[in-house]
């Protein structure tokens, strides 16, 4: 069971775990991980329907609404693949599908995820070329350009980078970055993961001449995991004919033959893509991409007033890269993140987004995405501020009452925009 304050941590079994929750089984959980995220109940119900014949006469129409609608969400008009994949294939697919081995790709380190990519890219042969960063600040356009200037012969194949690193609440500015590549002069290839931004972030695909961004279902879109997706661009899809990455499962070209009429050439994951046309209603058609955009803007700046108010650090040193999907946040030094999270579970029944790679047991996360509301946020920051005092970290009090603030005062704002304008 918990340890009291100020006795050395153990980390529960996990029989003791389960009988914690077993004894606290009233009310939702909160998962205020940054992704998976909670599923709406709308979108469960939608899932909750028969399989149907994936090349039976019903299904093409379901293939053809998805894919036009997550054109939209990545505001593109290039076509998009989705895969019964997590995040991870999309990645691998973005890659095997435009290169060939020993290529160069030029990629910024912004935190363990890009680390991931990287190391993934190494894994399948290519040479990535690793920008270093702090993990505290999002891919410098200007390192960017002065790599790709150096390199006369155009050897680089291709630039990657996060848009949103999920492991530091960095959100890298990737019209900046295209805009880099552009002064260089350079013809490499531009990928992005929006795996963590897609439907709660703004992106634009096609605006910022992207050519392979790649996206998962379990963050912002607010379904389970287990779809992902490339979005195109005409020279991605040039580069894809001379390819010579060996690729079977992720290839684009009998995808889109297929997708051409709603099919896909291997089973697709039928009940994801009911749930994903429900997620795109909500989002596209009734929240309205834009207002969805300022949502989460709202409960990040309400986020960070409260993590100002506690007196604690955030890991994002650069306001303009503060990301609005989640925030990461620095526990004072020794402090563990990993027992402030534990406790948070046990007397909350909430979970935190711990601290990965290079910055484990140093920074906690909380993920303010998907389905989400002001009453949601204020829960979710009540549990860390009565968590940072279970587990005696050094912290003032107010931080929810901050973000109460911020909150209601951007209501006025906007309810006087209202009154001002009728
Ligand atoms: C979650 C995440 C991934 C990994 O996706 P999986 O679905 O776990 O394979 C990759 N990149 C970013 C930015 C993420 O947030």
């Amino acid at each position: 069971m918990l340890a009291h304050r100020g006795a050395p941590f153990a980390p529960p079994s996990v029989t003791d775990l389960a009988s914690v929750l077993m004894t606290s089984p009233a009310g939702r959980h909160f998962l205020q991980i940054p992704g998976p995220t909670n599923v709406p109940e709308r979108i469960l119900r939608a899932i909750d329907r028969a399989t149907i014949d994936h090349r039976g006469p019903q299904f093409g129409a379901l293939g053809r609404e998805v894919l036009a609608g997550m054109q939209a969400l990545f505001k593109t008009r290039s076509p998009v693949v989705i895969y019964p994949a997590s995040g991870t294939g999309a990645w691998e697919a973005a890659l095997v599908n435009t290169l060939d081995p020993g290529d160069r790709v030029l990629m910024a380190e912004t935190g363990q995820f890009a680390t991931l990519w990287k190391n993934m890219a190494a894994r399948l042969g290519l040479q990535p070329e690793f920008i270093a960063g702090d993990w505290r600040r999002g891919a410098d356009p200007g390192a960017i350009e002065a790599a790709l200037i150096a390199d006369t012969a155009h050897a680089i194949r291709a630039v990657c980078v996060v848009h949103n690193e999920t492991s530091t609440g960095v959100t890298s500015r990737i019209g900046a970055v295209r805009a880099a590549i552009d002064r260089a002069r350079h013809p490499a290839l531009f990928m992005a993961d929006t795996i963590s931004s897609l439907g709660s972030i703004d992106y634009r695909h096609d605006e910022w001449e992207v050519d392979v961004t790649v996206g998962g279902s379990q963050k912002g879109l607010m379904l389970p995991p287990g779809l992902s997706f490339n979005a195109l661009s005409d020279k991605a899809l040039a580069a894809a004919r001379r390819s010579k990455m060996p690729k079977s499962y992720w290839a684009w070209e009998e995808m889109l033959a297929s997708n051409k009429s709603g099919y896909f050439p291997y089973t697709p994951a039928t009940n994801l893509l009911y749930g994903l046309r429900e997620a795109l209603t909500m989002l596209l058609e009734e929240q309205g991409l834009e207002q969805v955009f300022r949502r989460h803007d709202r409960h990040a700046d309400a986020t960070r007033k409260a993590v100002r108010a506690w007196g604690l650090e955030l890991q994002c040193l650069e306001p303009a890269e503060f990301s609005s999907s989640l925030t990461a946040v620095r526990m004072p030094s020794g402090h563990s993140e990993v027992r402030f999270r534990q406790i948070v579970l046990e007397r909350f029944d909430m979970s935190l987004g711990s601290g990965l790679g290079k910055i484990a047991d140093k920074v906690f996360r909380i993920g303010h995405l998907g389905d989400f509301n002001d009453l949601s946020l204020l829960g979710t920051l009540a549990g860390v501020e009565m968590g940072l005092e279970l587990a005696g970290v050094p912290h003032s009090k107010g931080g929810v009452a901050a973000a109460m603030s911020a909150l209601t005062a951007v209501a006025t704002v906007a309810s006087a925009e209202v009154r001002s304008a009728a």
